[in-house]
């Protein structure tokens, strides 16, 4: 089936929803590391994007430029230029493509984006960061069934995977006794933000 602005827009109505509900959680896994504050930018960042008339844009790639503007504009913070980076691969495939994503494309794109967001970001995969969802997911997704439920589960398992593993980037690299055993408030955001249906308390 191909993709539609309004699949867009609702994925981006969905996470923005889950974020208002996730913040305080995702925020709480950064102070174990870092300042504290990926919950309150993330959900910043998504407010900004939800705002986006993601369905009414021309294409999809349009759609995705938009967001990843929107994202830009609303922050300053290194995970939201990963965020708005994400977005802008994710057009650059989509024009690339005439416009047309199917199921069994977005393997070889969520791939893309995982590149464009190390490159950006300037980690690589086994460093415990998003990139390390991405890729997860991107090879579940090539794997197919491609699904959104596939891609909620990889980024759990990758979740679960990295846990008892140290984080090799950042300021947290510095202190391997805090990040081994604790989630990286990253990778818990693209599982949180996935995550469909009713939501469990945290
Ligand atoms: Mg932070």
């Amino acid at each position: 089936m191909t993709m539609t602005t309004h699949d867009l827009a609702g994925f981006v109505a969905q996470a923005n929803e889950a974020v208002q509900q996730e913040e305080q959680r995702l925020n709480a896994a950064d102070a174990k590391l870092g300042d504290g504050d990926t919950g309150s930018m993330l959900r910043r960042v998504l407010a900004a994007m939800a705002k986006v008339d993601v369905a009414g844009a021309a294409g999809l790639s349009e759609a995705a430029m938009a967001l990843a503007q929107a994202a830009m504009k609303e922050t300053g913070s290194s995970l939201g230029t990963l965020v708005a980076t994400a977005a802008m691969t994710f057009a650059k495939e989509a024009k690339a493509a005439g416009n047309r994503i199917e199921a069994d494309d977005m393997g070889r794109v969520v791939s893309a984006m995982c590149d464009a967001v190390a490159s950006r970001g300037r980690a690589a995969t086994g460093d415990k960061t998003v990139i390390d969802s991405l890729d997860a997911i991107a090879r579940a997704l090539s794997a197919g069934p491609a699904t959104l439920a596939g891609a909620e589960r990889a980024a759990r398992d990758a979740l679960d995977a990295f846990r008892a593993l140290p984080c090799k980037v950042g300021r947290a690299r510095m202190f391997p006794e805090k990040s081994t055993g604790a989630d990286d408030p990253g990778m818990l955001a693209i599982a949180l933000l996935l995550a469909q249906g009713p939501r469990a308390e945290a």
